[in-house]
């Protein structure tokens, strides 16, 4: 029989959250995986678990500087664009980075992709919607962003990024597939990351007060992190005609509220919950449809947001009674750009 070629993998921003969790199933898959990531969000310590596999490389560098071909290998079959923080205090630290991170960076993760012919995934966000004033979101909803907002770094660098990938498509220069993600939620997330599923369940753990913007009448709809890798993965491999950007989310949708009483009830917490400023511009409400990823990729998310939580709650309960990171022995390459 004929042995299946190695698929060969660039994940750019593969230290972060979703990232190190895609590295590890792309892995699991039999692929080589090449991680490329500033390490500004990201941690090492996400990747502890790969640091042992031959077929996992680590170079530190950020994706608006010229890319480091030479830690690279001479082809790649796919190039996965998760870098950007995500997380709106972390994208809003450094406006003009995130902006020019999704930018320049995804100008320069889809000209390698075209020298190599890989296949190139962005993951974009459900923030090209903005504050939604069509409800649930369709990815044929053009949205309601606010371009002079603290939040227009990271919401319009995306929607840039998604023209940027469009056009690539269009002029037959690479292969494009866009995932627009909607919040998701999972081990690995950040202690300090500022999302309300790290800080609610932190708070609670350590019994400090929850803190709730606004009157936690606001709703998200949160995915497990498994479910939406499986959705990323699903998309990249998709091989129909060009499928435009889908929806990849739970449109299981309850308010922040809602949230933090589960988050309390599950934990046993006696927190008590405080009430901050809204932060501006922060959407409403935001449910995805996913009838497009449901059709096409045979995806719905499997993972029950109790289920989902739990393992969250106890990743977190964890990480608190970890003593000092052990240190990494990641198979890395450090690199001057060029
Ligand atoms: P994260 O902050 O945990 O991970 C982002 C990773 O990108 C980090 O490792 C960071 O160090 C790296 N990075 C940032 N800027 C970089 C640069 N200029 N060069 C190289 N590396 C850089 O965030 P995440 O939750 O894992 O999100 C991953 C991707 O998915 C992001 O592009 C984000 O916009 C998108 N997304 C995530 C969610 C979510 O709920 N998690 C929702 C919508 C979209
Ligand atoms: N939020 C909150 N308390 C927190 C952090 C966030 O009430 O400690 C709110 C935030 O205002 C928003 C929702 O929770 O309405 C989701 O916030 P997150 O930053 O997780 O994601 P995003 O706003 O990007 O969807």
């Amino acid at each position: 029989m004929k042995q299946a070629k190695t698929k060969q993998v660039l994940v750019a921003g593969g230290a972060g959250f979703l990232g190190s969790h895609l590295c590890e199933a792309l892995l699991a898959e039999g692929a080589k995986v090449w991680c490329l990531d500033n390490l500004q969000t990201g941690q090492r310590r996400t990747l502890r678990k790969l640091e042992q596999d031959p077929n996992f490389t680590f170079i530190e560098g950020d994706v608006i500087d010229p890319l480091p071909a030479r830690a690279l290998p001479r082809h790649l079959d796919q190039i996965y664009n998760l870098a950007c923080a995500a997380s709106p205090p972390q994208y809003q630290a450094d406006p003009e980075h995130t902006m020019l991170t999704s930018v320049l960076g995804t100008r320069n993760l889809l000209r390698l992709a075209e020298k190599h012919g890989a296949r190139f995934l962005l993951t974009s966000t459900s923030e090209v919607y903005g504050d939604p004033e069509a409800h649930p979101q369709t990815e044929s909803y053009r949205g309601n962003v606010n371009c002079t907002g603290p939040r227009a770094c990271y919401d319009e660098g995306k929607r840039a990024a998604e023209a940027l990938a469009f056009d690539f498509q269009r002029a037959g220069r690479a292969e494009v597939r866009v995932a627009r993600i909607f919040n998701t939620y999972g081990p690995r997330m950040r202690a300090d990351d500022g999302r309300v599923v790290s800080n609610v369940i932190t708070q609670a753990l350590e019994g400090l007060d929850i803190t709730v913007y606004g009157e936690g009448s606001q709703t998200r709809s949160f995915c497990y992190v498994s479910d939406l890798i499986d959705g990323l993965m699903r998309l990249m491999q998709y091989e129909g005609p060009q499928p435009g950007p889908v929806n990849i989310g739970n449109p299981v949708e309850l308010t922040v509220s809602d949230l933090v009483q589960q988050v309390l009830a599950m934990t046993g917490s006696r927190s008590a919950v405080v009430n901050m400023p809204l932060p501006e511009d922060d959407p409403q409400r935001r449910r995805p449809d996913i009838a497009k990823a449901e059709q096409l990729l045979g995806w719905a998310p499997r993972t029950p947001l109790t289920d989902g939580l739990r393992a969250t709650v106890a990743w977190f309960a964890a990480l608190q009674a970890e003593p000092e990171p052990a240190r990494s022995t990641l198979n890395e390459t450090r690199l001057s750009a060029g």
